[in-house]
């Protein structure tokens, strides 16, 4: 570092963020158009400003831009806080990050030329030291995203937020001239620290938005996009696994078929947006009445296929009834019309290998049975053909 000068690594910084921002902007945000994604734009964009003003004032000793240059650095550490809430979908108000950099300006532009100019650096280092430490506490929180990456870009801000507040406290104690102060927190180490965080940070948001996009698109091949329940496709392969597991630990489980009641009149009657309204209320309810580990798909236009776990044909019948009490509790048709109702097949699937297939028909002609029986009730297949409940 004592071989390269301040001006040469101010240079190599500010080409080293314009060139991340260029890829990033191209590679990533446009890409994703992610929140997290735009902000680090804004975060390296600063950067660049930053180191651009301090060489200008290295080089052609322009009174007003260390002072602005601190201020736009202040401005892109509070980027990289507010893109750590907006991952966790936590409020950002954008003109709130002028204070802190305004007030970084301010300061520096007071005490540059009397006997306290290090005051300047002081306030610069220990608000980018906080902004950064508390885009490290707002990653530690978060848990929704792909976790060893959000864990790894924790690591990362702490260690940056932990040096800046150091060299804060050893300008205040020691002084810039100090030779200890100039080895530990010289201008090159710190520009050294401040290129790793530039590349870190860069990288690990790079592949989280990438992780982000692979999970939508998982989604949107997974999920029904009217109900989000799964689609008829995931829901199949899902059940296929979880019978053959629950067969082999000789678990019950209920396979249930439902189908909504004189649907074709719903339509008719209020309209198709409405039933859409009543197929979405039907997964709602399904949701509100199932256990975390059942499957609930849409099988077509207003059938669906539940898996129940641990549960026998009779409770699936009790559950089945739960469901339509649900949707009753939260009928989506206007004021003082009956509540929409659905029949159910239901069929066990222990001490029966027969495959999901085959289930289903059972299912499906135990639905029929219940639709020919009156509707809105729930009808046990094959082995105990005709059980009904009320
Ligand atoms: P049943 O009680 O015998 O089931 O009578 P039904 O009128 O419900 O008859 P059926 O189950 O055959 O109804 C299917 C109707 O569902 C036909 C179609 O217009 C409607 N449908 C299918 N998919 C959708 C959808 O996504 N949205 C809406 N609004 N209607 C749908
Ligand atoms: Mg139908
Ligand atoms: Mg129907």
């Amino acid at each position: 570092m004592v071989l390269l000068d301040r001006s040469t690594l101010m240079v190599v910084f500010a080409v080293m963020s314009l060139t991340m921002l260029v890829l990033f902007y191209f590679d990533t945000y446009r890409e994703s158009r992610a929140s997290f994604a735009a902000w680090w734009c804004g975060a390296v964009a600063s950067f660049f400003v930053g180191a651009s003003l301090y060489f200008l004032g290295e080089v052609q000793d322009v009174a007003w831009t260390p002072g602005v240059g601190n201020g736009v650095m202040v401005f892109g550490a509070g980027c990289v806080w507010a893109g750590t809430r907006s991952l966790a979908d936590r409020r950002v108000t954008p003109w709130l990050l002028g204070i802190p950099a305004a007030a970084a300006v301010a300061v520096d532009v007071t005490v540059r030329y009397s006997d306290n100019a290090r005051i300047g650096s002081i306030v610069l280092l220990a608000l980018m030291g906080s902004a950064i430490g508390l885009a490290s506490v707002e990653l530690w929180r978060e848990r929704a995203h792909s976790w060893p990456l959000v864990r790894s870009l924790a690591i990362a801000t702490a260690v940056c937020a932990f040096y800046y507040l150091s060299r804060m406290a050893g300008l205040a104690v020691l002084g810039p001239a100090d030779p200890l102060f100039q080895k530990v927190f010289g201008t090159g180490v710190t520009l050294l620290m401040a290129m790793i965080l530039l590349v870190v940070v860069s990288s690990s948001i790079t592949s989280l938005s990438y992780a982000q996009r692979t999970e939508n698109l998982r989604e949107l091949a997974y999920r029904d996009g009217l109900t989000g329940l799964l689609n008829r496709g995931e829901f199949m392969r899902q059940a296929q696994h979880r019978l053959r597991t629950n067969l082999a630990a000789g678990v019950d489980t209920a396979i249930v078929m439902a189908d909504l009641d004189r649907f074709k009149g719903i339509n008719d009657r209020f309209g198709h947006d409405a039933g859409d309204g009543v197929i979405r209320a039907f997964a709602e309810a399904c949701r509100l009445t199932v256990r975390s580990m059942d499957l609930v798909g849409r099988y077509g236009g207003e059938e669906f296929v539940l898996l129940l776990d641990g549960v026998d044909a009779a409770e699936g019948v009790r559950i089945a009834g739960r469901i339509n009490a649900a949707l009753a509790e939260h009928n989506p048709l206007p004021n003082g019309t009956d509540a929409p109702t659905a029949s159910f097949g239901v069929v066990d699937a222990h001490d029966r290998a027969t495959g999901l297939p085959r289930l289903l028909r059972d299912a499906d002609r135990a639905l029929y049975q219940a639709k020919s029986a009156g509707r809105n009730r729930a009808v046990i297949g094959l082995a105990l053909a005709g059980n009904q409940a009320p």
